[in-house]
């Protein structure tokens, strides 16, 4: 299936905005301390293989923000390349993954939403790799579904974009 940009998930993202002004998080051992100057750009559930084992769930929800609007409050973040165009920033004292980054999107970091004071803030704009998705599970019909990746400019709101081209 292929989504139209939908107002749906503006006003999901105004949702969120509206429920918590400031989105915060930590590490686990409590170090590292972080907030978000402004909500997501968007946020999605990746369902394939790969956000299975790494989550020990269904699915991975994936939080993208844009780089500059993560600040850190408290404790050391190092980093390490994980590959040519990847790099993880983590917790020095427990290696908790707080953010990655990646070459081919620069600007955007995935957060790593684990580490969110409250997952709940999250409202879910689309699922994807939804072809290895489990079969018990059920999706809303009213947020976007795809069977492999989706592309950006098709897929998030208006006003994510806008901040992403500032
Ligand atoms: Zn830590
Ligand atoms: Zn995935």
């Amino acid at each position: 299936m292929r989504a139209q940009p939908t107002s749906n998930s503006a006003r999901r993202l105004e949702k969120s905005m509206n429920k918590c002004s400031r989105f915060s998080g930590g590490c686990g051992c409590v170090e590292v301390r972080y907030g978000l100057r402004n909500p997501p750009l968007f946020v999605h559930a990746c369902h394939c293989l790969d956000c299975q084992k790494a989550s020990g769930s269904a699915f991975r929800i994936t939080t993208i923000v844009l780089e500059r609007d993560i600040v850190i409050n408290q404790g050391d973040v190092s980093f390490r390349k994980i590959s040519t165009q990847r790099t993880e920033f983590i917790c020095k004292s427990c290696g908790d993954v707080i953010y990655r980054t990646a070459t081919n999107h620069p600007e955007t970091a995935l957060l790593n939403s684990r580490t969110l004071d409250d997952l709940r803030m999250l409202e879910i704009g689309a699922h994807i790799w939804t072809v290895d998705k489990h079969a018990w599970l059920k999706l809303p019909a009213d947020v976007p579904q795809f069977e492999n990746g989706y592309n950006r400019n098709d897929v998030w709101p208006r006003e994510s974009l806008d901040r992403l081209r500032h």
